[in-house]
């Protein structure tokens, strides 16, 4: 079934309270935020705004949950989420539909993430079966030491709204694996798919074990990061909000997993195929209306390739079709709120009046919702504010780099650290940025595909932790050492 036939089958009826404890449960205190549909600006619904005591009530019921689920065997943990991934893969259309309605993504993209989505599902639950540790033995005389991994405990996990289902996924999957239980908080602006997830789990789960409390960042988020029984807080968010719950997480000493903000160089070299290039920044840049953290946004063309690779970028970049997110045809949607779009336009005029070019785009779309045109930004320097910080929209910047040492440095000197690619037909070359891209990621001729195995996180601002892989289920774990005396 597509996306929309779904959409037209479920109507309007959207979920509006928190989930706690296996029950639908509205917000103590009554208080409610408006969600609202990005590609109209229309509200489509009204969404729990919770306080301190939701978040109370939704840790208490995690705590209670933890005992049974956290003594149960990986084995038997991992059916369980293996029925929650069968779930999921039943009702893709429907949860597509609500990230579509309340992302502004178009119908047309979301196969990709929901099949990540499921993929990551598959792959946490069979990791919680593979946690690793030194061997045991005999390493003083008379003892045998041996290694466990525990879980922590309560999980508070904060999502954002660009991935809503995706990033609760990437923080759900390593914390129940390893046999913690949790607490979500998903974006205010887009609670959807988390709620309907929780319901759609309501048979798997054991009650208690996932929570969702919906709410703002200074409120809910605050309360959750600094409940006494939350063991550790997982951020993916803007590094504003990373320094903030780092700073609240510090007074209980609770560890801390940030996924944070990025802005990745694509450093072209002279030899690179400049056609992969082109299609790969057309797809990728404006993929999600450029809100994604890995986007590859900052582009460092060596010198004799630099304005072919500009003119190439701008007719490329000129066929997207924008629009109605609804509409199979369209490539790109609305930013997700008009305070996202007040920002995208304002780095790009502040860049324009400053001196730098707009080949293509630099313009909202008056009609109606917060859409921005697919932008290109050439003619500026390294030190500039476009260049050096997050915009999150569909705008790329192009500058032309000397040599390999420049375009190193370059792509090296910014706060962020997530991910980064390097394009060129010389191997070595390849090899000597890779090692030296102060990045999460780099990859090679190639820029934003991912798989569950491998990680994803941050160096530099870009906080610190992995998600996915076996790398996140560790984390969600603590290391204790057994020495038995004989
Ligand atoms: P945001 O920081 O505004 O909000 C993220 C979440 O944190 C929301 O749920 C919000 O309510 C909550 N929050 C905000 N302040 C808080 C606080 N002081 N205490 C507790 N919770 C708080 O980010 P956003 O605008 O929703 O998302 C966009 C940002 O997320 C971008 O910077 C993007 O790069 C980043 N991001 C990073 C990754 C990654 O994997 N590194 C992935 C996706 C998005």
């Amino acid at each position: 079934m597509s996306v929309s036939e779904e959409g037209d089958q479920e109507g309007d009826q959207m979920l509006k309270d928190n989930y706690i404890n296996g029950k639908m449960t509205p917000a103590i205190e009554g208080a409610t935020d408006t969600v609202v549909n990005p590609a109209t600006g229309e509200m489509i619904g009204e969404v729990a705004s919770s306080s301190a005591a939701d978040v109370d009530a939704a840790v208490t019921a995690a705590a209670a949950a933890f005992e049974d689920w956290s003594t149960k065997s990986p084995r038997e943990r991992s059916e369980i989420l293996h029925k929650a991934a069968d779930v999921i893969e039943e009702n893709v259309a429907e949860l597509s539909r609500l990230e579509c309605e309340n992302v502004g993504k178009p119908v047309s993209i979301i196969e990709f993430e929901m099949d990540l989505t499921c993929d990551n599902w598959r792959f946490f639950a069979s990791a919680g079966r593979f946690l690793e540790g030194k061997a045991a033995g005999e390493y003083m005389d008379g003892y045998t030491s041996m290694i466990r991994r525990d879980p922590l405990g309560v999980i508070g996990s904060i999502a954002p709204w660009n991935y809503p289902l995706n990033m609760a996924t990437w923080k759900l999957g390593p914390a129940l694996a390893a046999g913690n239980t949790v607490v979500l908080k998903p974006s205010e602006l887009t609670p959807y798919t988390a709620l309907r997830l929780a319901e759609l789990l309501d048979d798997v789960l054991p009650p208690g074990v996932l929570n969702v409390v919906c709410g703002r960042g200074e409120t809910a988020g605050v309360a959750l990061v600094e409940h006494p029984g939350v063991a550790m807080v997982s951020l993916t968010g803007s590094v504003a909000a990373g320094q903030s719950v780092a700073r609240a997480a510090a007074t209980t000493l609770k560890r801390v997993h940030l996924e944070l903000g990025g802005k990745a160089p694509v450093i072209v070299f002279d030899d690179a195929d400049i056609d992969a290039v082109v299609g790969n920044l057309r797809e990728t840049s404006f993929y999600n209306s450029g809100q994604d953290c890995t986007a590859p946004c900052r582009v460092i063309a060596g010198a004799r390739v630099h304005d072919r690779l500009v003119s190439d970028l701008t007719d490329a970049v000129g066929s997207i079709v924008t629009g109605d997110p609804m509409d199979s045809d369209t490539e790109m949607g609305p930013l997700v709120s008009g305070s996202q779009l007040e920002r995208v336009s304002g780095f790009v005029d502040r860049a324009a009046e400053a001196g730098a070019e707009v080949t293509i785009g630099g313009t909202r779309r008056d009609t109606g919702g917060f859409f921005y045109e697919p932008s290109v930004v050439v003619g500026v320097d390294q030190a500039s504010e476009i260049v050096q910080r997050e915009v999150f929209g569909p705008v790329i910047t192009v500058q032309s780099a000397p040599d390999e040492h420049t375009a190193l440095a370059w792509a090296n000197d910014c706060d962020y650290g997530l991910a980064s690619s390097v394009w060129t037909a010389d191997v070595g070359r390849a090899m000597r940025m890779a090692r030296g891209l102060q990045f999460g990621t780099v990859w090679v001729n190639d820029h934003i595909p991912i798989v569950s195995e491998m990680p994803h996180g941050g160096f530099k601002q870009s906080g610190y932790g992995k998600d996915m892989s076996m790398y996140a289920v560790e984390h969600y774990t603590e290391v204790k050492h057994v020495m038995v005396k004989h």
